[in-house]
């Protein structure tokens, strides 16, 4: 064998290796060890290299395969009609291509096709009898699956029962269980603060809990599914085609994609790509493409299949959403509450439609979960509006310059000591308003538009504020001159450039806004005062239930309790919060006195308890949350319009939302509400509403 062939041959078995070693880690035990996008261009690189030697083909080659072998844990499920895998594109041109490969082999000049969006979740096999949920089983490798009929029971989207009058005797749906995002993110998140299963993405968490011997714990787990197969079909006589098909499944009330279209020729295809691709981040689960069906089943059956995948389908795939990029570092960053939070710098990557640089790596259990290290293969998932997130190492392309990360002891700001409470994922710095980092960012909070308002002090402003000595607490803003804030340094200069100061216009706005907080409802005071779990809707139910700070500092923990939304752990900051002598200082030194304390701000604090019976309050009670952009006003002033007549604003929909407040535009909040059928206001009717009220 000559050295070119022996070359080639070494790196074509490299390539199989690795290639079946990402797919076993994908299929069989759900946590996949590259992204998708990696193992994709690997696998088009094999199949370049099958293509020019077909000599050299192995028969466990993954291009000969489909999924994989099913684990020996479940019973076994033969498919009577397999389940196959699906060619993918990922270019205009390759869509062209297939469009005429398809247009040629029927003999027409235009083809219909069903249009799907390509989930990304775990393909299943439902079986019905006379109606009744008998079996579910994954797809396996394509002829024999695995037994999850317990597993796939307790989703509640897939009906146990079929409705209808008219029921099939056999019925072999395929469809794809999926976990929603907002799922995936609360499931997550509750298992970083309590420890328990974090998943790398929604696809891996759907087969994860699908894949489970004990059906109690699929049961827990956020999983819904859609159909988008017949299989087999018996003692019913389905329509000729896929979306009517589709269609028809809904009237058994078998879960059908709202976004399934019927759309004609290359034309058609290709809007629908882009319509879907520019409308993925606003669904409420993860698509990686989309899915290209010649509609009618005539056609269909006579294109037939490869050895692997139908001739009449293709899946376009959609640009990624998780890339691989190197971690370049880790900087430590203090929070207003003193949280210490690790953030990861990374080499740019563009991913999810965005250059991502940095990611949270929220505490320090997170980077020992993710057993991450400097100088590691990074996974970055960034989807749809949810910040970018570093899911995974890859463990394989470790060379030995990995240095571990070493959480800090000491604050990198103010040197104290970094605390880590008994219970919580998060350490703090001890230095409290010692710290500067502390300092800036509780300031920062107070000047902020739901807190005091004070316009026009940006980060940069309250940042050299706090650094030249000019402020040392929230109340010395209010001892500012005109002469303090005209010579405050805006930019250092060079040699090239002067310094630039803020100068006397801007002062002498400045002074003014200082000037209009002196007089501030309760509520806004109590929510500037940054007091750790107590937002915006908080400060209001406790602005509601006291009629000045002063009572509100009195009040015992058990009063605090009694209120609506406060909690124990709410209770308790709001009790340490005033039981530390400098944070009453400084409320001592804001708001004004009866006695006529000469060193007070003089802030006169409103009360808005008379406001909280029912005729001043008509939406009390009541849940809204706000998405798209409205043209008569901003989210802020709608969000504080809501506030005011007694309503609680959230930012995301569930079945306890009133409605839902929708301007142009529209994202995910949208689609959810549909789906939950929680009522949509337009900002017409908003404005009525408001005007009524
Ligand atoms: P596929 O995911 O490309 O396409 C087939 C699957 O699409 C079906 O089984 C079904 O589950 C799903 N699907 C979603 N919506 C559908 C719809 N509307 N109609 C029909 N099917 C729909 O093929 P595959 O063989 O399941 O997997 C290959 C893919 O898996 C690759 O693209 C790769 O990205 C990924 N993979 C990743 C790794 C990894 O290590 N990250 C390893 C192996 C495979």
């Amino acid at each position: 064998m000559s050295n070119q062939n022996s070359d080639l041959l070494e790196s074509y078995n490299t390539l199989v290796d690795t290639l079946n070693s990402y797919a076993k880690a994908y299929y069989v035990d759900d946590e996949p060890l590259v992204p998708d996008a990696e193992y994709d261009r690997l696998y088009n690189e094999l199949l370049v290299l099958e293509q020019a030697h077909p000599e050299i083909v192995r028969e466990d080659s993954p291009s000969k395969r489909i999924g994989a072998t099913a684990l020996t844990a479940f019973e076994s499920a033969p498919h009577r009609v397999p389940l196959m895998s699906m060619g993918d594109i990922f270019n205009d041109s390759e869509l062209i291509d297939f469009n005429t490969r398809l247009v040629d082999l029927l003999g027409v000049d235009k083809i219909e096709y069903c249009a799907e969006p390509k989930l990304d979740g775990l393909a299943v096999s439902l079986i019905y009898k006379h109606g009744v949920l008998v079996r579910g089983a994954t797809r396996g490798d394509g002829y024999v699956g695995e037994d999850i009929t317990e597993n796939v029971k307790t989703i509640k989207a897939i009906p146990l029962k079929l409705t209808g009058d008219n029921i099939p005797s056999y019925l072999d749906v395929r469809g794809e269980v999926i976990m929603t995002r907002d799922g995936f993110e609360k499931w997550n998140e509750n298992a970083r603060l309590n420890g328990g299963k974090v998943f790398a993405n929604p696809r891996n968490a759907a087969a994860g809990s699908l894949r489970q011997l004990d059906p109690k714990v699929t049961a827990k787990r956020p999983l819904s599914f859609y159909a988008y197969y017949v299989g087999e079909c018996e003692g019913y006589t389905l329509p000729d085609d896929q979306y009517h098909c589709l269609l028809e499944l809904k009237k058994f009330s078998i879960p059908v994609n709202p976004n399934i279209r019927c759309v004609m020729g290359l034309n058609g295809l290709q809007e629908f790509y882009k319509d879907i691709l520019s409308r993925r981040g606003e669904l409420n689960y993860d698509i990686d493409g989309v899915v290209l069906k010649v509609n009618s089943l005539k056609s269909q059956s006579s294109l037939g299949f490869t050895a692997k995948v139908p001739r009449w389908a293709i899946a376009y795939k959609f640009p990624p959403e998780e890339m691989m990029t190197k971690l370049l570092d880790v900087e430590f960053q203090v929070g207003r509450t003193g949280a210490i939070t690790p953030v990861a710098k990374l080499d740019p990557v563009y991913v999810g439609g965005a250059t991502v640089q940095s990611a949270t790596l929220h505490n320090a259990d997170e980077i020992e979960r993710l057993g991450i290290k400097i100088g590691d293969t990074v996974i970055v998932r960034r989807a749809g509006d949810v910040i970018p997130q570093v899911s995974g190492v890859v463990v394989s392309k470790r060379d030995g310059t990995q240095k571990d990360i070493v959480f800090p002891t000491h604050c990198p700001v103010c040197g104290s000591d970094i605390e880590k409470v008994e219970g919580e994922a998060v350490s703090r710095c001890s230095g409290g308003l010692v710290c500067q980092a502390q300092l800036k960012q509780s300031i920062i909070h107070f000047v902020s538009r739901d807190a005091m308002d004070l316009e026009g002090f940006g980060d940069r402003i309250v940042e050299e504020l706090v650094n030249s000595g000019k402020i040392k607490s929230v109340a010395d803003l209010y001892s500012l001159s005109v002469s303090d804030l005209a010579s405050t340094v805006l930019d250092k200069g060079s040699e090239e450039r002067k310094t630039r100061l803020l100068g006397e216009v801007t002062a002498k706005k400045l002074i003014a806004s200082i000037d209009k907080s002196r007089v501030v409802p309760l509520n806004r005071f109590i929510y500037a005062l940054g007091i750790r779990e107590v937002g915006a809707s908080t400060a209001r139910t406790l602005a509601m239930n006291f009629d000045s700070i002063g009572d509100l500092i009195k009040a015992d923990y058990q009063t605090l309790l009694s209120l609506p939304d406060v909690g124990p752990v709410v209770a308790r900051h709001i009790c340490d919060f005033f039981l530390e002598k400098h944070n009453l200082m400084v409320i001592d030194r804001l708001v004004k006195h009866d006695d006529g304390f000469l060193f007070s701000a003089g802030i006169e604090l409103t009360s808005i308890k008379q406001s909280s019976n029912r005729a001043s309050a008509p939406l009390l009670g009541q849940t809204f949350v706000i998405t798209g952009t409205l043209s008569s006003m901003d989210r802020n002033e709608a969000k504080n319009k809501l506030l005011a007549l007694g309503a609680k604003v959230s930012s995301s929909v569930s079945k306890k939302t009133t409605a839902l407040i929708c301007g142009e535009a529209p994202g995910s909040k949208y689609t959810k509400a549909l789906e939950l059928s929680v009522r949509v206001i337009l900002e017409d009717e908003f404005l009525k509403m408001l005007e009524t009220l």
